[in-house]
């Protein structure tokens, strides 16, 4: 039996396919060359706009043909759908989205939570250089615009002991660079914390996720078999955190250890790995400590990714981002401060909702100010279930949005495209 995988969207979704493909060959099958040779297809979906997942409405669509041709040839063709697509059928109490799905993608057999790939098998790598390493999964900033929280559910850590046992290992077999992933790697941890605590943020987490019973029995027997968002031992716990008070954060609402994700990336940067790059962390929990380790450990990358979304206070209000403006450039400069040659890129909306020209022209002036080095760009849509879905209206015609993704395109990618083809 032969898999092809199929993979959209960030690179979380990368390094997921990579432990689907560790689970399909640790069943005995072999790797396929093609939707065509394949006995099975699996697509990890990506929902983070609507035209990613148009593609796969039409991908799905197109692969009736091959499959309708292998099962009268008497073979076995399989159609399984994953990723962001299957997170929200698994926790949209209604059904309405899986009917959806079933309706729009007939030629599906299986919706597979991602959710049953789980982080314990080892990824099937083929990028022999540089390795993604997943340190959490889920969110839980509620961005208004965003639907991840839906699509991956709520924040969950995984234990400390393992991401460093893996970077070890691919330290071992020669990796060069590392890049930590996690919706937020900056509250990594906040589900980390021990005893009653922990199980009580186990308690909190998404229930369809976790027997918590089960998680809880595996954090008292201190089994290799743990879930994520429990250590595995007291004693494998970095001793400064007993000397760490947990802080409140009033967003989050729940304590979390705010030097942990500084701990873990300087530990990681301490091994010796010529690049160690970490995506995504957000502006309004980064830390000093962070500063701190990115300036001390050189092999740390100087391109940081910062999601700004918008310039504007209003607008960031109505996206539930939780810093300002000027608290965005201040952190800009202390850490251009610190790190003067750091290069910084960005993630921005336009046209979200109600964005009136001043807006949009305030996400221009702070764009001018930090002089971004690369800049997605995207227009709004708004997605499944998602608080500016209910809240607000879409109300930037699609000619404003293309107007103004091409100011935000022509000031920061343009320039930036042009001069790689001078060197
Ligand atoms: S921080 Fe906001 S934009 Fe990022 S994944 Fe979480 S909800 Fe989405």
């Amino acid at each position: 039996m032969k898999y092809y995988i199929k993979t959209f969207g960030c690179q979380q979704n990368h390094a997921d396919s990579e432990r689907i493909e560790a689970d399909f060959k640790a069943r005995g099958y072999t790797k396929a060359r093609s939707y065509k040779s394949a006995n099975y297809v699996i697509i990890n979906t990506c929902m983070i706009r609507q035209t990613a997942e148009n593609r796969v409405y039409g991908l799905v669509n197109n692969l009736g043909k091959i499959k309708q041709a292998k099962l009268k040839k008497g073979e076995v063709y399989k159609i399984i759908i994953t990723g962001c697509m299957i997170g929200i059928v698994y926790r949209d109490k209604t059904g309405k989205y899986l009917k959806l799905l079933k309706q729009r993608m007939h030629n599906a057999d299986e919706f597979m939570p991602i959710e049953e790939v789980g982080f314990n098998l080892t990824p099937v790598r083929t990028d022999k250089t540089s390795a993604w390493v997943p340190i959490s999964n889920g969110c839980n900033n509620f961005c208004t615009f965003c639907i991840v929280p839906f699509t991956r559910g709520r924040e969950i850590s995984r234990p400390y002991e393992d991401i460093i046992s893996e970077c070890l290992e691919l330290k071992k077999k020669g990796y060069k660079n590392v890049m930590l992933l996690g919706q937020n790697v900056n509250s990594y941890g906040a589900d980390l914390l021990v005893g009653e605590k922990n199980i009580q943020v186990m308690r909190d987490a998404d229930k369809t996720y976790f027997d918590i019973e089960k998680a809880k029995g595996s954090f008292l027997r201190n089994s290799p078999g743990a879930p994520m968002g429990v250590w595995r031992s007291k004693k494998t716990m970095p001793s400064f955190l007993k000397n760490v008070k947990p802080v409140y954060v009033k967003h989050l609402g729940r304590q979390r250890i705010p030097t942990l994700f500084p701990h873990l990336l300087n530990e990681v940067a301490k091994m010796g790995f010529e690049k160690v790059e970490f995506m995504s962390s957000n502006p309004w929990d980064f830390s000093d400590e962070l500063i701190d380790v990115m300036a001390k450990n050189e092999n740390i990358s100087r391109s940081l990714h910062l999601p700004v979304q918008s310039g504007d206070d209003a607008v960031l209000k109505r996206m539930n981002r939780w810093y300002s403006a000027d608290e965005y450039l201040v952190l800009i400069s202390k850490i251009k401060a610190q790190i003067p040659n750091m290069k910084f890129t960005t993630d921005i909306i336009v046209g979200f909702c109600g964005e009136t020209d001043k807006e949009f022209q305030s996400t221009v002036d702070l764009c001018k100010k930090v002089g971004f080095n690369w800049a997605y760009v995207s227009m709004y849509s708004p997605r499944f279930n998602t608080a500016a879905t209910k809240v607000f209206k879409d109300d930037v015609s699609h000619i404003t949005k293309k107007k103004r993704w091409l100011v935000l395109e022509n000031l920061i990618n343009q320039p930036q495209l042009k001069k790689s083809k001078i060197h």
